[in-house]
């Protein structure tokens, strides 16, 4: 099999709730799409979202990008995943959600190729998963309803943002445990927030609280300052933006910097990195959560079968998609119940899109 052609356009995904920051509110916002089609007729679809202060991509350069690499897959065999990644690294550094949504695409068209849904070419048995949903950073009295709104949808995970103002962490974390009760899980998400020693105490707090993880507490260079905390720790200790690649994947388990980590597929590259990365994760006793940007219904089917055929992810993290209207362009991939996605048993993602 050979690609054909490679194409990709910007659409826009409406918020179903405008987001109000100091300047103004968010109404919308815009993810890239990539058709990639093979001499036999064959489309993949795949799904590239920038965000700038993580992977420093824009709608704008992964259309730029996925225009750069393009010239050098046209006429490479899909199969060829890792010959692909390593074409696709050699010709342009970084661009991680350029590359992922290539990627994604590439194993929409295995599966349709395969006949299989992509959990079951991935290996997996299960067809569904369970997502959490995040509370966002707020007051106290403001995370404390969305908590309870979001138990009240029928989700059993909850991670929760904090990192800007420690003891209104703490206090938002205890009002959340108070509100919600003991069985429900919790995680805390610090991007990069604290300090290291502040991390220590804050974390003894959290996990009287019954908080079973805590994400990313200090900056992302900081390994060693994870390695320290997760020594003090008693509860595991997660990396979001310490991990991108395979190779960070590495970095963390050598320093026993970690219990979990993150793994985020427009952080990564697509699919075949993130099993790179859960592989280097497992076979080290560190366990996965699979993790999202604002990315729409492609994005978000090909991360749930990644999650549904790997036990060795323990959350998954995958609330994007609640955040927009249905986009009519967009269909598919998966039926939503409360926090489970069950798969499409369609061919490859089973997602439909007007391209
Ligand atoms: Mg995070």
């Amino acid at each position: 099999m050979i690609i054909k052609t490679i194409e990709a356009k910007k659409v826009n995904l409406e918020l179903l709730h405008p987001v109000v920051v100091a300047i103004g509110s968010i109404h919308s916002c815009e993810t890239v799409v990539v058709k990639v089609e093979t001499e036999e007729g064959i489309v993949g679809y795949g799904e590239g979202i920038g965000v700038t202060f993580v992977t420093g991509e824009t709608v704008d350069t992964i259309l730029s990008a996925v225009g750069v690499l393009k010239n050098e897959l046209i006429g490479l065999d899909p199969f060829a995943i890792d010959h692909i990644h390593s074409v696709m690294d050699r010709t342009l550094i970084h661009n991680a959600s350029a590359k992922a949504a290539i990627d994604i695409a590439l194993y929409d068209i295995m599966g349709k190729h395969a006949k299989m849904p992509l959990y079951r070419l991935l290996g997996g048995i299960a067809d569904q998963m369970e997502t959490d949903l995040t509370v966002m950073i707020g007051t106290p009295e403001e995370m404390t309803e969305e908590a309870l709104q979001i138990v009240g949808r029928g989700f059993h995970h909850i991670k929760i943002k904090a990192g800007l103002h420690s003891e209104e962490d703490v206090e938002a974390v205890r009002r959340i445990r108070e509100a919600v009760g003991p069985h429900i899980h919790l995680k805390i998400d610090a991007n990069q927030g604290w300090s290291a020693g502040d991390s220590i105490r804050i974390i003894q707090k959290m996990a009287e609280l019954g908080v079973e993880a805590v994400e990313q507490p200090v900056p992302a260079w900081d390994i060693d300052g994870l390695a320290y905390i997760r020594s003090k720790s008693p509860i595991p200790i997660m990396a979001d933006e310490s991990c991108f690649s395979p190779q960070d994947a590495a970095k963390l388990v050598k320093k026993d910097a970690v219990d979990i980590i993150n793994i985020k597929l427009m952080k990564c590259g697509g699919l075949y990195r993130a099993l790179q990365i859960n592989t280097i994760a497992e076979t080290n006793g560190v366990r996965c959560m699979l993790g999202c940007m604002m990315e729409s219904r492609i994005s978000i089917s090909a991360g749930a079968a990644l999650v549904a055929s790997r036990p060795n992810f323990i959350y998954g993290d995958l609330d994007s998609f609640f955040y927009f209207k249905e986009s009519p362009e967009i269909r598919g991939g998966f039926t939503c119940t409360g926090p489970r996605l069950k798969l499409s048993e369609e061919y490859g993602l089973g997602i439909k899109v007007d391209f």
